[in-house]
């Protein structure tokens, strides 16, 4: 449940009396409101004199449902691009999936700057399945694409790993990316809330939109704003694929989310031949952002080698994703 507070009421007493509730107080949109468990279906009556307006909400899906705030929130990057809000703009972000070497980033940051592309994606903290494979080249590799911001004026979006190295991602990020396996890190998530930068969160392979939704509160009740979620793809019995892109997942979080959505057909499809057609299907979802694997020469990048596209793949596929955007009226960025 949702409480927006009166104005001039004494918000600490109320914080005070909503402990049994586990109230948490939120400033909000410029508003205060206090948010108690989502369990809690009539105003305790301790809580009414500070009460302006009563929202309840469906479990704990509280500050991101479109029952408490129906317009989609704004991300607003320091170059001026915003995602979601009021915007059509359906922002493409493409990039390697490691950062390895400065060669290679450097010559994505020149495509992306060829291509007309503003936000650059790249690991350098890498989550992998196995300790016996490339980690990514950590430090090293966030300050190589600090680098490329500076020289190529490009937005950077980046993933934090676990909680021990989230200060340098945030430090050295545009956006905050919380990969599929650290969705649930509570770490990572507290320290997002505290930043003010832009955070966006994938959906773990293995977790409802419940779970997905619920991850973003932590950050949105911790202070921060500017959070967006990202569909890459979820675990279902198929295996001839790499996961499962839930476009009906996509549709649900439309209706029902406040918060900007970004799809990500390459890890879903796992395989470079497939994720044209997607990026196309995931672009008539009328979603407010892309994630693309692009990579200089995809046989021999060390990770995800499979699902990247080489410059000349994505350049065609940009090329056939114009028209479509222009027909359905989203603005391609
Ligand atoms: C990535 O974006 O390179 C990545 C590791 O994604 P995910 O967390 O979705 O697996
Ligand atoms: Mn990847």
């Amino acid at each position: 449940m949702i409480i927006r507070l009166k104005q001039g009421c004494d918000k600490n007493e109320a914080l005070h009396l909503a402990a049994p509730f586990y109230g948490i107080l939120v400033q909000d949109g410029g508003e205060d409101v206090l948010v108690i468990s989502g369990k809690i279906q009539e105003l305790p009556s301790i809580l009414e004199p500070f009460a302006e307006e009563v929202i309840p909400t469906e479990g704990d899906f509280q500050l991101s449902a479109r029952r408490y705030r129906n317009e989609k929130r704004a991300i607003k990057l320091s170059s001026g691009l915003t995602i979601g809000g009021t915007t059509t703009n359906c922002v493409l972000m493409i990039g390697p999936c490691s950062v390895e070497e400065e060669e290679q980033i450097e010559a994505v940051a020149q495509f992306c700057v060829a291509q007309g592309i503003r936000v650059l994606r790249a690991g350098a903290f890498k989550p992998r399945t196995a300790p016996y494979s490339f980690q990514g080249l950590g430090l090293e590799g966030l300050k190589l694409l600090a680098r490329m911001r500076e020289k190529y004026g490009l937005l950077i979006i980046t993933e934090a790993r676990d909680a021990t190295h989230i200060e340098a991602v945030i430090e050295h990020s545009d956006i905050v990316q919380v990969g599929a396996k650290a969705m649930y890190d509570h770490g990572i998530l507290k320290a997002c809330g505290k930043a003010r930068k832009p955070v966006l969160i994938k959906r773990g392979f293995g977790s409802t939109l419940q779970e997905l939704v619920q991850a973003s509160e932590f950050v949105l009740s911790a202070g921060n704003e500017q959070v967006m979620l990202c569909e890459r793809g979820i675990r279902t019995f198929e295996t001839k694929t790499r996961f499962t892109l839930d476009l009906c997942g996509v549709a649900w979080l439309k209706e029902h989310c406040n918060l900007p959505i970004i799809l990500d057909p390459s890890h879903a499809m796992g395989y470079a031949y497939g994720v044209p057609d997607l990026a196309r299907a995931c672009l008539a979802m009328g979603v407010d952002g892309l994630l693309v694997e692009v990579h200089p020469f995809p046989a021999k990048a060390l990770s995800d080698s499979s699902q990247q596209l080489n410059f000349e793949q994505f350049a065609r596929l940009k090329s056939s994703l114009i028209p479509l955007a222009q027909a359905i009226g989203i603005t391609l960025i």
